[in-house]
């Protein structure tokens, strides 16, 4: 059977005035037993789901993108180890604009990673700052 997975990660860099999401600002620092705790816990599943083929993996949050590409990559092997995926599954980050770099998105794209979502939330500076989102939006000159 093909499922899709979703792995939640809770840090942020602060929280925004509206969210509701499980999330938290200042543990960064436990993002490695973390994601060693989702390991125990992915492989848990797979012996009570039995045989099952991922087909998507959407790690969202929080901010996915404070995980460094070592990070992402382990926490995809582990994922890969309890529940093996598809020939062309879609394996998804949740992208906050505000942490994303050329040198952290070549990297999770090495980690496995084939898309990114993005959450936008506002196109005016002034409603980005009121809702407590960390971006801003980019000079629409320097976008190419
Ligand atoms: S970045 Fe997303 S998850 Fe984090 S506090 Fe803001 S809305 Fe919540």
């Amino acid at each position: 059977m093909d499922i899709g997975l979703y792995i939640h990660i809770p840090f942020c860099i602060q929280k925004c005035a509206y969210c509701d999401f499980a999330s938290f600002p200042g543990m960064l620092q436990s993002a490695d037993a973390y994601i060693e705790a989702l390991s125990l816990e992915l492989r848990a599943q797979a012996e009570r789901f039995g045989a099952c083929r991922a087909a998507t993996v959407f790690v969202g949050g929080g901010t996915p993108t404070l995980l460094t590409g070592v990070q992402v990559g382990r926490l995809l092997d582990a994922a890969r180890a309890s529940f093996p995926f598809a020939p062309g599954a879609e394996i998804t980050l949740e992208g906050n604009p505000g942490t994303l770099t050329r040198e952290n998105l070549r990297a999770y794209r090495a980690a496995g990673v084939n898309r990114l979502s993005l959450g936008m939330q506002a196109a005016q500076d002034v409603l980005l700052e009121r809702l407590g989102r960390i971006h801003r939006m980019p000079d629409r000159k320097s976008v190419v």
